[in-house]
Order: structure tokens, then sequence, then C-alpha cells
């Protein structure tokens, strides 16, 4: 475009209104190609975990590693994948719902996949509220069930007010009082290799060993 043709585009400006809808129509038709292609990346994150699933039945978990090196992926995805299919199987009721891949991650986090599924479902959580109440289910228990402060070793009890955090790719971490997780983190800070564990069962991924 030479500065002729751009002098007379600049010459007559658009109505607002014709703008304003313009943008109202590219956005919309945006986010629907957005949507359409998340729910793509959703089924393929679970096909490829049924797949793996399949291998897994069928040779072992040796052939798991083989198939995730041959096609390329890397292990940490082969093992999230197979592990959200085996904890939601391909028959599974929440398979045919319009939860995301992430909250269903969440949900096969969870020792009850049937119960969260359908609290997710019938409250209509995003992905976030559905983190945080499963979370707070999780407290709530370990408080209940006397779990150790990640600092101090006490039982916690429920009726203390805890501080809970999650240290991105860890289990859950729990304190008995904001001394005690005050302490925990000026501990790691100096060492950094002390994480702990709980004993909350498979809360993520990670602990899905496929050795
Ligand atoms: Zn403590």
């Amino acid at each position: 475009m030479n500065s002729t043709t751009l002098a007379v585009a600049a010459s007559k400006p658009v109505p607002a209104i014709v703008m304003q809808q313009q943008i109202k129509k590219d956005w919309e038709q945006l986010v629907n190609q957005i949507t359409e292609l998340a729910k793509k990346e959703d089924d393929c994150a679970l096909n490829i975990g049924d797949l793996l699933h399949e291998i897994k039945d069928e040779w072992g978990n040796q052939f798991v590693q083989e198939a995730a090196k041959a096609s390329g992926i890397s292990m940490s995805v082969a093992r999230q994948r197979l592990w959200v299919s085996s904890k939601i199987p391909k028959e599974h009721f929440l398979r045919d719902t319009h939860l995301t891949y992430g909250q269903l991650r969440l949900i096969a986090g969870t020792s009850d996949v049937d119960f969260w599924g359908k609290q997710a479902l019938g409250n209509g959580w995003d992905l976030k509220q559905l983190k945080t109440a499963i979370e707070e289910a999780g407290d709530k228990k370990a408080q209940e069930d006397g779990h150790p402060c990640v600092q101090c070793a006490e039982a916690l009890n429920d009726q203390q007010k805890i501080v809970a955090f999650t240290v991105q790719g860890e289990k859950r971490h729990r304190a008995c009082s904001v001394k005690c997780a005050a302490d925990y983190f000026f501990a790691r800070s100096q060492e950094p290799q002390t994480a702990t564990e709980d004993e909350d069962g498979p809360m993520s991924e990670k602990d899905f060993d496929l050795a």
C-alpha cells in the first residue's frame, strides 16, 4: 500500500457502530475457534492416554516407555495421560460430560472419582473452584485424621486453623500454625532438597509409578 491509498483509507473513517459489530463478530469467531480446538486438545490427551493404557494392558509398563520414546512424547506427559485414562477409563460416565481434561486430571487425583465428578458437574465448578474444593476437603480430612504437621510433626486436629499450601509439583503440605509454616519455608530455603511427603495417597500423576 502506498502513501496515497493510506491517505484515502484514513479519510473515510468506519462508523463506530460498524466497528463495534465487527469487533464483536471477530471476537466471537475467535473464541469459538479456540473453544473447539481446546476440546480437540482434551480429546487428544485422553486418546493418547487410552492408547498407552491399551499398550500397558497388553504388554506391560516397559512398552509404555518404549511407545513414549518412539512417538516422541516425554515420559512425564505419557505418565500423566496414562494415569488419567487409568483412573477415568473410556467407558466411565465422566468421559461423556463437558468436563475438561484439566478437570478430569484433578478428579483422577482424588480417592473418589465418581463423587468429585458429580460434585464438579452438579456445582458447575470451573477448574479453579474444583481444585479449591478438593484441596479443602483434603485439609479437613487431614485434620480429622490427625495427620502430622509438616514442620513440628504434631498431629493436626479439627479445632485449629491450619496453614495448607501446595508447592508446584508436590503433594499438599499442612502446618499446624503460621509459625510452623514460616519455619518450614525457612528450613526449605536453607536446604532445598528437604521436601517431605504426606500420606494422602496419590494426589498427582508423579506418584503413578511406571517402573
Ligand atoms: Zn506444627
